[in-house]
């Protein structure tokens, strides 16, 4: 049976046509969009006839340097940024994924997950397909390369009208720089110009990092083609809504914790969504205590939102690490809370003897949160009251975030009074549905379906597929 063993990744993409140091502005790019992905990273290039492509596993720092972006030569590029998930973390499944076909060489960066993937893969396969991978990008070029259409551009589109769920995916070719949202719009994707350039990225923050403009999001349902003009000076893009129009569905999660507070996201900067998040939850949960303590990063701009809201004083209370790669080599003798610890450092002076208020994004397995409380008190602190700003995250997510197996989600197993004395606050307040849509500046547009368990598409789950598929005991997967 076709192998898919994560349907769906959290990753950073980026594209830029005509610029004489594409290479460098990709890496540029790939650098401000390392928060979306750290388990790979890898940058394809084209100079009007071939494709290159250089790409490994871990930080784009650490992967790129001098003579590695001189193997890159050309006007156009893209790059991709892969999260450590649940999935195989290996090298076949670092992206972008290239390959030759009889249209040429193709290479294609995606953020995302489709929801019709095995199925599509299982098709392929009775056909003949062979894969390299296990991840779901292989299925669209598989797609486009047996397409019968005369030109890439709609090769792509009919490969786009077969695919189903999450995804912004951008294509290089020899002579074109394609980018595509999924109609629901699930992901982000935004449009920029610098100089005579093109870029599209996951995240302003991209465009901010090499002086681009932002022009706009990449609507959803919407197809960019930009065509490669070889002397990097002019361009010509064209803009198609070949797919049909449906409800958008912006996920809520990007606003909550995965994009950076500096970038807009869905049109709006993430840094006010959290703000606002903030001084809903003080509104909603408040309490009687003397110090507001971000979990950081992301709990950094919804504590500022709290500690206006509340008037109590905000102090950083944690001190993060930011130097903590991939992996770190444990000691022997086992260090009571040693992951968070690397991470996570307590100021005791600010926690000694106080009422702490912990704000921190999202509560999905319940292990972080255990062990900071942990830390926290061991620090001295008299009372815990811990402030989510989000709801209880009940249902998995098939649309590119790795939010887990249902069991494993302790918002589907337990209720709020049993999380909270699991990870062992005093109190414990979780931002509403409401507010936190609120929050966003909703209007209807966003999917919040890990926290209602209804989803704004036909999803497979895993007990579905079982009963559709014979497995083969690889899959550990709910989705
Ligand atoms: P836990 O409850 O132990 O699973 O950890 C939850 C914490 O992990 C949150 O406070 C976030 O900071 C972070 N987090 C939330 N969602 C994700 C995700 N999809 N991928 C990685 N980290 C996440």
């Amino acid at each position: 049976m076709s192998t898919l063993d994560k349907l769906g990744e959290e990753c950073g993409v980026f594209g830029v046509m005509s610029h004489p140091e594409a290479a460098r502005i990709v890496y540029l790019g790939l650098y401000a969009l390392q928060h979306r992905g750290q388990a790979s990273a890898g940058i394809v290039t084209s100079e009007g006839k071939k494709l290159y492509i250089e790409k490994g596993m871990g930080y784009v720092a650490d992967l790129f340097n001098e003579a590695r972006l001189e193997r890159l030569p050309g006007c156009a590029g893209l790059g991709h940024v892969r999260y450590p998930s649940a999935g195989k973390n290996t090298i076949q499944n670092a992206q972008p994924v290239m390959v030759d076909c009889w249209r040429g060489p193709l290479s294609l960066a995606q953020n995302g997950n489709l929801t019709n993937a095995r199925e599509l893969r299982q098709e392929l396969e009775r056909d003949g397909a062979i894969f390299h991978s296990t991840g779901d990008s292989e299925v669209i070029m598989h797609l486009m390369s047996r397409s019968r259409r005369n030109t890439v551009r709609e090769a792509f589109i009919e490969a786009l009208l077969q695919i189903r769920g999450a995804y912004s995916l951008v294509v290089l070719t020899p002579e074109y720089l394609l980018a595509a949202r999924d109609p629901h719009g699930f992901r982000p994707l935004c449009l920029g110009r610098v100089n005579d350039a093109y870029v599209v990225a996951s995240e302003t923050c991209a465009l901010d990092l090499i002086n681009a403009e932002y022009i706009r999001d990449v609507e959803p349902g919407e197809v960019l083609c930009i065509k490669n003009n070889k002397d990097c000076a002019g361009d010509a893009l064209e803009l198609q809504m070949p797919l049909p129009k449906v409800k958008s569905a912006f996920c809520v999660f990007e606003h909550i914790y995965f994009g950076r507070p500096d970038s807009l996201v869905f049109g709006r900067t993430v840094n006010t969504s959290r703000h606002e998040m903030g001084k809903l939850l003080a509104l909603e949960h408040p309490v009687d205590a003397d110090v507001v303590v971000p979990i950081p990063d992301s709990g950094v701009p919804a504590s500022i939102g709290f500690s206006r809201e509340s008037g109590i004083p905000l102090e950083f209370g944690l001190t993060r690490n930011h130097y903590v790669g991939r992996t770190f080599i444990e000691p022997k003798q086992s260090i009571r809370n040693f992951g968070v610890k690397v991470k996570l450092n307590p100021v005791r002076d600010i926690l000694r003897g106080k009422r702490i208020v912990l704000v921190d994004d999202s509560i999905v397995r319940g292990t972080t949160s255990r062990k900071i409380v942990e830390i926290v008190r061991a620090a001295g602190a008299r009372e815990i009251h811990m402030r989510i700003t989000s709801p209880p995250v009940i249902a998995p997510c098939y649309y590119g975030i790795d939010i887990p197996t249902r069991h494993e989600l302790i918002g589907s197993t337990k209720s709020v009074e049993e999380i909270r004395e699991h990870i062992g606050a005093d109190t414990l307040g979780y931002l509403s549905l409401e507010s936190t849509l609120r929050a966003v500046d909703d209007r209807d547009r966003y999917c919040s379906a890990c926290f209602t368990d209804n989803y704004p598409t036909e999803v497979i789950t895993l007990e579905k597929q079982r009963n559709l598929f014979i497995d083969d005991g690889t899959d550990t997967d709910d989705r």
